[in-house]
């Protein structure tokens, strides 16, 4: 079996003990996987903070620092395909996703690359005659990076690229599930001339997780995961006092008004809720449908449905490939069973495929008889749509907000005026008109509730990254006047 290692102040080594990473197409294991044991968490953090303060890394110029970004970029790109089949391989992420993926993950170093020396920072009019005041814009220190098994190449992306471009250095814990195209990547980020312990990559499950998450030397804490996960990281927070950035799950209502372009709207709930196996935080997984168009709309999604190529997530002509684990299968199931007896009606899907590996097929869950049923309130983080529907568009509007989550959201309609007053009361942090699921380095990503806190990509993410240093420079040749009044 291939042996994956992990990445510690510029050395790669087998780590202590080891796991086995399975594959979800079959069910079997593949590679074996570093675990990351306390002392190598700090060892890694202490290699962080060491390049932290070290003149190689602290002495660097904003545009060295972009330079080094955009060489990351570059070999992202040159690696995508060899990143993109590992990511399939250890996550089941189907390869037509990965590769298309991971090549635009390229885009997002470039970005933060550019950025990088654009950070500035300000001087201030002060209302004092004899003093200079200006504020400098300084990294936060060493950030603990804690990612999810989905698209971990892009969740790692949005938090490693704005830290380095402010300053910062890294420790990523990648996922226990799937760690493999992270561990590849350091491999790559090896090869860009970083200053060693800028960037170190370890893998393993909680106890890696919490320790790196509680360190003393750990500044800030940008976590990417469940809300169950994140209470535990705000708790380890209180530990170091590290400020945290959240980026959680969601239940992002996909909202159809009867105006709307239909075939368009059908398309864009499919690739909402089916594309990435439905493993995706802002799976449009609440369709909230006009009554008008409920039964028209819902026959043309089963069919589509229905038609999905469900197969090996290595080949092209797959849509719909494995959950990337047993658990996540077993709950689904569990959360649908629960669901029925709660008067909910499975409309397609519903249950396991049977054939090796961890399939699901593409489940459509009609909830007009249980508006508060589980499927409707809980993430599944699988291809499964629950579905209400509504008269109004108050009524549209009160369904969609009615969720403790408040990460996406998607409209459709062809009136403009009705686009803007739903743009204005959805409460999330991302509304789509008449679209779905786009993203880019250029626009802020997240949401509130139970979705997290903090914005990843934009602008803002590099600044997040900051802490700001206040100044102050007396300009008189004067000796200071009485020193018992504040100045
Ligand atoms: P998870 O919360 O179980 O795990 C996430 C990471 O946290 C893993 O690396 C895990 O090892 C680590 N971890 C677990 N316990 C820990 C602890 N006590 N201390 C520190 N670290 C710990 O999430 P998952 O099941 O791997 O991923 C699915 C979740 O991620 C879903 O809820 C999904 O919506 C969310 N997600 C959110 C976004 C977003 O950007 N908003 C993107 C992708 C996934």
């Amino acid at each position: 079996m291939q042996q994956f290692q992990q990445y510690i102040d510029g050395a790669f080594n087998d780590g202590a003990a080891q796991f086995d990473s399975l594959d979800p197409a079959t069910g079997a294991p593949w590679a074996r996987m570093p675990e990351a044991s306390v002392a190598d968490v700090n060892r890694a953090v202490e290699a962080a903070e060491r390049a932290f303060l070290s003149s190689d890394w602290a002495l660097m110029t904003a545009t060295q620092r972009g330079k080094l970004l955009l060489k990351l970029a570059d070999l992202v790109a040159e690696n995508a395909p060899r990143l993109a089949e590992l990511e399939t391989r250890d996550t089941g992420k189907i390869i037509r996703e990965t590769s298309a993926q991971i090549a635009y993950v390229a885009e997002y170093y470039r970005y933060y690359a550019g950025l990088a020396d654009k950070i500035e920072g300000a001087h201030l009019p002060i209302d004092k005659p004899d003093m200079e005041v200006w504020l400098r814009r300084e990294p936060v220190g060493v950030v603990a990076a804690v990612v999810p098994w989905n698209s971990q190449l892009f969740l790692s992306a949005v938090k490693i690229g704005p830290a380095l471009a402010a300053g910062c250095t890294v420790v990523l814990k990648a996922s226990e599930d799937g760690p493999a195209p992270m561990l590849e990547f350091a491999r790559i980020f090896d090869q860009a001339g970083f200053p060693k312990g800028v960037l170190n990559v370890i893998t393993g499950g909680v106890e890696a997780g919490a320790t790196l998450t509680s360190h003393p030397k750990v500044d800030h804490v940008a976590f990417t995961g469940g809300p169950e996960t994140a209470r535990h990281i705000v708790r380890n927070s209180a530990e170091n006092l590290a400020s945290t950035s959240l980026e959680l799950g969601g239940k992002s209502p996909f909202i159809v008004f009867e105006d709307a372009d239909i075939e368009s709207a059908v398309n864009a709930q499919v690739s909402g809720i089916f594309a990435a196996t439905g493993q995706s935080c802002v799976a449009g997984s609440r369709l909230v449908i006009s009554n008008q168009i409920k039964d028209q709309f819902l026959e043309r999604l089963k069919a589509k449905a229905q038609e999905v190529v469900i197969g090996a997530p290595d080949d092209m002509a797959t849509e719909v490939g494995p959950l990337c684990t047993l658990r996540q299968r077993e709950r689904a199931i569990a959360l649908i069973k629960a669901s029925e007896q709660q008067g909910a009606k499975v409309i397609t899907g519903g249950d396991a495929l049977d054939r090796d590996g961890f399939y699901f097929p593409p489940t459509i869950i009609d909830c007009s008889d249980a508006p508060n049923a589980d499927c409707i309130t809980n993430e599944f983080f699988g291809p499964v749509l629950s579905v209400l529907s509504f008269d109004t568009e108050e009524e549209a509007l009160e369904i969609a907000n009615n969720t403790a989550f408040g990460l996406a959201s998607g409209v459709f309609t062809n009136s403009l005026t009705r686009a803007h007053r739903m743009i204005r009361g959805i409460r999330a942090g991302i509304v789509w008109v008449n679209t779905y699921r786009a993203v880019s380095p250029i626009a802020p990503f997240g949401g509130h509730g139970l979705s997290g806190h903090g914005r990843e990509g934009g602008m803002q993410a590099a600044l997040d990254y900051t802490k700001v240093k206040a100044v102050w420079l007396r300009t008189s040749d004067d000796p200071i006047p009485d020193p018992f009044v504040m100045r």
